[in-house]
């Protein structure tokens, strides 16, 4: 069997072209525009590339955006007052402070600090909570973006055995939890999977990964899951982004696991381009959370 490929980069297109037309009808009847601030503390390269392209995508998807950059040195108290202020500026609608921060800073503090309603990223704790009581305000971009990618490529996830390699706060936990609910983004069908989530202090991973209908992997470590841990026939999305020399893989081994899936997302042009679309579409929610609030 070869499996098929799940074109990300078409449906982060899609999703991005939807933005854009609601974006144009929330102008018209305001006269606003939604407007995203970027925090970027120090010079990582990878993270100067993503606030770019963060920058350029709100621009075609006619957002408003600022980037707010600040040297290496920044200190906690000096980040939590430019959040303050950007929490506190009418014109700004969302906030996302880039990751990862220089080692010297309290990132919770930092990240806890982001208004709830213009947390467009969806890591506070608030936000967390109503998404994990089945009641989100904004949901958490990368994991919200493989749930609209399993919707738009007509894989549902209600009744079938979904196992996510991974736990963190900003990936595995959260899918976890969307896949549990009785209505996921996109309907019941997209949501009330049965979900093992298996982690590096898990024994045995390749049995548990073997029982998967559908495969989801985020870990951070290039090739990793082999054909030989996936079930024929399984779908299997790769999260993970791996540098290797000039080019980027993922937790995924593609070209033997392509064999035995029935369906896979490249890396890059797989799950990748949608975290940016999610996170558009999350600015354009915080901009009518804003308005709602002006009205009430
Ligand atoms: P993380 O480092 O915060 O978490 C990794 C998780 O993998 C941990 O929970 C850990 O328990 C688990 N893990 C590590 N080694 C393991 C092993 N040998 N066996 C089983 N589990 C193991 O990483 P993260 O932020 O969740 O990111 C994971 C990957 O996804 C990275 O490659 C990251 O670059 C990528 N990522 C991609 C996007 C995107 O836009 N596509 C967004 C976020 C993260």
């Amino acid at each position: 069997m070869t499996a098929r490929v799940l074109d990300g980069k078409a449906i982060a297109l899609q999703i991005r072209h939807e933005v854009q037309l609601e974006v144009a009808k929330v102008i018209e009847a305001t006269g606003k525009a939604p407007c995203l601030a970027a925090v970027l503390v120090g010079d990582d390269p990878a993270s100067q590339v993503y606030v770019r392209n963060k920058e350029m995508a709100c621009h075609k998807a006619g957002i408003g955006s600022q980037l707010f950059r600040l040297p290496a040195e920044t200190t906690t108290e000096q980040l939590l007052s430019l959040v303050e202020q950007l929490n506190n500026d009418p014109s700004v609608h969302g906030i996302l402070v880039q990751l990862p921060l220089p080692k010297h800073i309290d990132e919770r503090r930092v990240l806890d600090c982001v208004a709830p309603h213009k947390d467009v990223d969806a890591f506070a704790p608030e936000n967390v909570g109503l998404m994990s009581q089945g009641r989100p305000r904004y949901l958490p971009c990368t994991p919200h973006g493989v749930m609209q990618l399993l919707h738009r490529e007509g894989i549902e996830t209600a009744g079938k055995e979904v196992v996510v390699i991974g736990r963190s706060d900003i990936v595995g936990k959260p899918l976890v939890s969307m896949l549990l609910q009785k209505s996921g983004p996109c309907g019941e069908s997209n949501a009330n999977a049965t979900v093992t989530c298996v982690h590096s202090r898990t024994p045995n991973l390749s049995e548990v990964t073997c029982r998967a209908d559908i495969l989801i992997v985020a870990i951070g470590k290039a090739n990793f899951v082999t054909a030989g841990m996936v079930k024929p026939g399984a779908v299997v999305i790769d999260v993970g982004i791996n540098r290797s020399g000039d080019s980027i893989v993922g937790d995924v081994d593609y070209h033997a696991v392509k064999e035995v899936a029935s369906a896979i997302t490249p890396v890059p042009g797989g799950v990748g381009p949608l975290t940016i679309a999610m996170l558009l579409r999350n600015t354009l929610e915080a901009f009518r959370v804003a308005q709602l609030k002006m009205t009430t």
